[in-house]
């Protein structure tokens, strides 16, 4: 395929991007974290019934990306978003790694582990100082609330920013699914409503993802490897 700096391209993310950075996929660790379903522990009334084990399990993320850094998939894509005068990338990821990396035009829909939220009066802050990666609660600076959530959208909570993310989607020529398994919805249903515009869609993924038939262009192997020689490729066309 050749890109045309003027073809509108949206890119979607999944956990396989961030892989060999060192974040394992919900897969990897077959879903279990200490002894827990991480759909348990990843939910709002989790947060309700036991507050104190959903947020150990987040601090434990949250800590994590003081360890990691973006891989060459990450970088390639703001290369990617640099050449084209259209694009947007969706991520399902809560790391910071796009954002690391230097990718600007990009919507995290599952939220932001960097980031906690007030479910009181609604302030978001950015919270990666030491005191906001410790055991303890978090409180919010602008209200009474003692105890901040994690800014995720967890199971059965809506997606961010659906409006601009189908807008794109519905508009876009080129439309590439990177390290995502297809079984989480409603970004799966994205790659659908990508092929009703006419895009031209491309996979790239370690295994075949659920979804893969509605490709035009299907690349099984590594993020790391595959998406640099791609995107190389695309643009020298
Ligand atoms: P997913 O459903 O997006 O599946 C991951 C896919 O990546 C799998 O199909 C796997 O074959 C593929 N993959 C693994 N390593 C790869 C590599 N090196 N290169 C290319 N592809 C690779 O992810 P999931 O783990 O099932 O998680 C679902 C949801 O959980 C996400 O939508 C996200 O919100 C959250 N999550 C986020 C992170 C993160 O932020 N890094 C990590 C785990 C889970
Ligand atoms: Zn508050």
């Amino acid at each position: 395929m050749m890109l045309g700096s003027d073809m509108r391209v949206v890119v979607l993310t999944g956990a396989g991007i961030s892989a060999e950075s060192g974040i394992r996929t919900f897969r990897a660790n077959d879903g279990v974290w200490e002894n827990h379903r991480i759909e348990d522990v990843a939910t709002p009334f989790a947060w309700e019934r036991d507050p104190r084990l959903v947020w150990r399990f987040y601090q434990g993320r949250r800590r994590q990306l003081l360890d990691v850094n973006p891989n060459s998939a990450h970088e390639a894509l703001v290369s990617l978003e640099s050449y084209l005068d259209e694009f947007l990338l969706i991520t399902q990821n809560v790391d910071d790694l796009h954002s690391r990396a230097g990718s600007e035009k990009l919507i995290h829909m599952h939220g932001e582990l960097r980031k906690l939220r007030c479910e009181m009066c609604g302030e978001i802050i950015d919270a990666m100082d030491d005191e906001h990666l410790q055991d303890q609660y978090v409180k919010c600076v602008q209200c009474t609330n003692e105890r901040l959530r994690p800014h995720i959208v967890w199971f059965h909570e809506m997606p961010l920013r659906m409006d601009e993310i189908y807008d794109a989607v519905g508009e876009c020529d080129v439309f590439i699914a990177i390290g995502t398994s297809g079984h989480v919805y409603p970004a799966a249903g994205l790659l659908s409503i990508a092929k009703d515009t006419g895009a031209h869609c491309i996979g790239i993924n370690l295994d075949p993802p659920e979804n893969v038939i509605l490709f035009d262009e299907f690349h099984q192997g590594l993020a790391g490897e595959l998406v640099p020689a791609l995107v190389t490729k695309w643009m020298s066309e």
